[in-house]
């Protein structure tokens, strides 16, 4: 049996792909069968689809954005398999992608990309439409999906991954064995007190993995999605809103993006969130304006449908005027280190999707490749955990990695998510010096090391983000150079005024 961890696109995609190998597959996820980032992703997927874009193109769009820190082989499997993904998508589950008047694909412009090539659905609600085409192919195949089933560790037999201890909702853990465990568990934008993620982004999976041995890197690498409502709850205004034409514009309404770089507000994500964040912090911390009202009121109500709302809800007219936004955590391009085929370091484990870091993304990702990330790298590492077979003979009880052992109770104050999120924010956030995570990493020590055994689907996810935060600010820390979205603002680091 594959044993499948999550239900966004990449563990969707992988559950299928394995059931379609000839695999018993089981699905555990942690809460409804549609809790995912997945599920809010908006803008679209990029990939090649017409004639007259190529691959050639998309995979230099994507190691530009990424400072050519990218993996240029993952990256050309990406864009290659992209197109055969699509096509799956559309034909193998049902999912419907917006179509022009002509009855041809709607292809967008998103930020950093030289030819429209997002695909969309729903105008703005494509994760939804893909998440609802790929539950209804998975209840048609009759994959065993365990909703409110949250991993809580790995278990080990002569260091291969051969099954996982889960925990239901009322706090009970079952240990269940498998051939081979796919972790497809998302990122833990919630490590951060802004954030576009759902609740459940809190980067369990990583840290189970971590506990079993297997290696993560370009953790420090999160990237801050520029243009997020700064008026209630966080909420994403998709890239796609710009790629159609609205602009950024600071207190006195200067379009001030194109002062950080010549392609004004569609540049790669880091720089146009460092350029509001520089914005900001020129006006006091007051959040920039999105001006979209050029596109028209039919027209935003059209193509952005969902942001239209979550604008309207909140008593903003955005046709009329311009919205403030602000940058929020939103995407980790680190993760569990994996080949192109989803193999981590552990025998048996594979990863796929935002948990895994299979060097696609560098140390920054390209607007709309996650999505596609997650199709084609969970249908991989589906197929290679359907090929895999155990090598060692496995010892009669299987074990479970424990916690190393922590001095209890030092810690100066009670851990909470809100400071959590505080000190990630001010401390590992846009900007980072060396005193600022010298700092995060005591108080995030300190916590971590006064949390109990879990005894709930809480306690994993506070485990998750302790040890996730705790790791992307140890490699804040080894990198005392500005790449991508890690930037370093060291007074030693940052060339003075002549
Ligand atoms: C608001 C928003 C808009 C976005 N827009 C776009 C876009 O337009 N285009 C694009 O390419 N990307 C976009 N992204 C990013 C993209 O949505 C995600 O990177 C992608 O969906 C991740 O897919 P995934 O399958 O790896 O993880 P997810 O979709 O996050 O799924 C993770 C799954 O794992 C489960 N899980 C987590 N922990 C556990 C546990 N301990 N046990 C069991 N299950 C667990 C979760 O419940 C969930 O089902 C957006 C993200 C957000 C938040």
């Amino acid at each position: 049996m594959i044993l499948v961890v999550g239900s966004g696109i990449a563990g969707l995609t992988a559950a299928l792909v394995a059931r379609e190998s000839g695999a018993e597959v089981v699905i555990a996820t942690k809460g409804r069968i549609d809790d995912a980032n997945t599920t809010h992703a908006q803008g679209g997927i990029a990939a090649v689809v017409s004639p007259d874009d190529t691959h050639a193109s998309h995979w230099a769009d994507t190691l530009r954005a990424a400072d050519d820190t990218a993996d240029p082989d993952a990256v050309m499997t990406l864009v290659e398999d992209g197109t055969d993904v699509i096509a799956w998508l559309m034909l193998d589950c049902g999912v419907v992608f917006d179509r022009d008047a002509d009855g041809r694909l709607a292809q967008g412009l998103e930020a950093a990309h030289s030819h429209p090539r997002i695909l969309h659905a729903g105008g703005d609600a494509t994760g939804a439409e893909i998440e609802r085409a790929l539950i209804g192919a998975v209840r048609a195949a009759g994959i065993d999906v365990r909703e409110h089933t949250a991993l809580q560790d790995l278990l080990l037999s002569d260091g291969s991954v051969v099954g996982a201890r889960l925990m239901d909702s009322s706090g009970r853990s079952v240990d269940v064995g498998a051939e081979a465990v796919i972790l497809a568990t998302g990122g833990c934008g919630r490590a951060y007190a802004r954030t576009t993620n759902p609740a459940g982004a809190t980067g369990e999976g990583i840290a189970a993995a971590m506990r079993a041995g297997a290696r993560v890197a370009d953790m420090e690498f999160v990237q801050f999605h520029p243009t997020v409502l700064a008026d209630g709850e966080a909420f994403l205004v998709s890239e796609a809103v710009r790629g159609e034409g609205a602009v950024l514009l600071d207190d006195h309404g200067r379009r001030f993006a194109f002062d950080a770089h010549p392609d004004g507000e569609l540049a790669p994500r880091d720089v146009v969130a460092r350029a509001i964040a520089d914005a900001m912090a020129k006006q006091r911390g007051r959040p920039v304006l999105l001006d979209a009202t050029g596109l028209g009121a039919e027209h935003l109500a059209a193509r952005f449908p969902t942001i239209d709302r979550a604008v309207r809800g909140r008593g903003l007219d955005w046709a009329r005027d311009p919205i403030p936004v602000a940058p929020a955590a939103h995407y980790l391009m680190g993760g569990i280190v994996t080949d192109i085929d989803g193999a981590t370091s552990v025998p048996g484990l594979f990863a796929a999707g935002e948990a895994a870091c299979t060097g696609v993304h560098g140390a920054n990702r390209l607007a709309s490749n996650s999505l596609l990330e997650g199709a084609v790298f969970g249908s991989r590492a589906a197929r290679a955990a359907s090929r895999y077979r155990p090598t060692t003979v496995r010892s009669a009880a299987p074990i479970r990695p424990g916690r190393s052992a922590r001095i209890q109770g030092d810690s100066a104050d009670d851990f909470d998510r809100e400071a959590l999120g505080r000190v990630m924010w001010e401390h590992a956030g846009l900007e980072r010096d060396a005193a600022g995570l010298d700092l995060a990493a005591d108080r995030i020590e300190g916590w971590l090391s006064d949390l109990a055994e879990p005894s709930s689907v809480a306690d994993i996810e506070d485990l998750g983000l302790l040890t996730v935060a705790l790791e992307i600010v140890r490699a804040a820390r080894t990198r005392p150079q500005s790449v991508g979205a890690h930037h370093r603002s060291d007074p030693a680091l940052v060339p003075t005024a002549a």
